[in-house]
């Protein structure tokens, strides 16, 4: 019998991840398998989207618009997401016009995602009041939602991931890849996590995906005191030296190792998050930064249509690239 999975599947599943090195370190170690929550739209990205998607409705607006780079997690999850919902979308591209033959944007083009290119100069604008409002001027029928969807909306959508761990597996410490902060921002600021930690002593381990990443702690902090009161003791950590040489970079010998990890544990971790959330794991257990006993829950946090990118460019490495290919949506043909 066939049964057809409906989505988004939620609470995501929680799973045991089995490896030699994790009984030699006496860890035990799970993983929340946010990947699965939805084929298309990847797992933190859902999470961030569902509030803020919900607002622009509520507000009867007519579409989103957003930022991102061409081969945006958020981009892809955006466009997809508001074309589900019959709202319109708008990406301000960093980059040329080129880029929207890649996989990634052919996808939201599909989706009916408008696109503005636009230079790194204007890119860098982002954030600013000055520019947000001219867009705003323009486009006055659209919610404007920032680059990766972090925003206090998105808070409240990754809290919901502690409030299901809450209910399936107890763990010691928390693992996740960090790009914006958006998101171990929201699982710092979950009331569910507050009320555990006055019983338990959970840390949460950000692993930090990009270079020079060390202000992202302040940054990271201010989301949660905008979200909570700021007297609240934090117990987490930011890793910035696991960035394997900065965004989507890794070296051949990052690929080797993530592919013997892909390939025992039949999990997708990509390279340019999860991926590098695993091989910090494993160094931290060379380490013996973890005591015996100690239980570690991994958050997938999705991502796998920037495989496509990757393989498309041919900069995956063979094995890497085997390991992974077979889970990616196929893309379509370019018009
Ligand atoms: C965007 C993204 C992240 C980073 O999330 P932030 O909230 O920006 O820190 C992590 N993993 C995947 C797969 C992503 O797409």
């Amino acid at each position: 019998m066939h049964l057809e999975t409906s989505y988004p599947v939620l609470p995501s599943p929680v799973q045991p991840l089995e490896h030699p090195l994790f009984k030699q370190h006496g860890v035990r170690v799970f993983i929340k398998r946010d990947d699965l929550i939805h084929p298309i739209i990847s797992g933190n990205k859902w999470r961030k989207l569902k509030g803020n998607l919900a607002h622009a409705k509520a507000l009867k607006k007519k579409g989103v618009l957003t930022f991102g780079g061409a081969y945006s997690n958020h981009i892809h999850a955006l466009a997809y997401a508001c074309q589900q919902q019959g709202l319109a979308s708008i990406g301000i591209i960093r980059g040329e016009e080129h880029y929207q033959n890649n996989y990634t944007l052919r996808w939201a083009k599909h989706w009916g995602m408008k696109f503005n290119f636009v230079d790194r100069t204007t890119y860098r604008k982002r954030h600013e009041q000055g520019f947000l409002d001219e867009l705003s001027n323009a486009y006055p029928d659209y919610l404007i939602v920032p680059e990766g969807g972090s925003n206090s909306l998105a808070l409240s959508g990754m809290a919901e991931v502690m409030t299901e761990l809450s209910e399936q597996q107890q763990f010691d410490t928390l693992m996740l890849p960090v790009g914006s902060g958006g998101s171990i921002a929201g699982l710092l600021s979950s009331t569910t996590r507050r009320e555990a930690n006055t019983q338990s002593s959970q840390r949460m381990l950000g692993v930090a995906v990009l270079k020079n990443a060390e202000y992202l702690v302040n940054e990271i902090e201010q989301l949660v005191n905008r979200q909570i009161d700021s007297s609240y003791e934090t117990s987490w950590q930011l890793l910035t030296h696991h960035h394997c040489g900065g965004y989507a970079k890794y070296s051949a010998e990052d690929a080797n190792r993530l592919a013997d990890i892909v390939e025992l544990t039949g999990v997708p971790f990509e390279p340019v998050y999860s991926g590098k959330m695993m091989l910090a794991l494993f160094d931290l257990l060379e380490q013996g930064y973890f005591t015996e006993g100690h239980t570690i829950m991994l958050l997938h946090t999705g991502g796998l249509q920037g495989i496509g990118g990757q393989l498309e460019r041919n900069i995956m490495p063979e094995r890497l690239a085997k390991a992974l290919q077979s889970h990616l949506p196929s893309a379509p043909q370019v018009q």
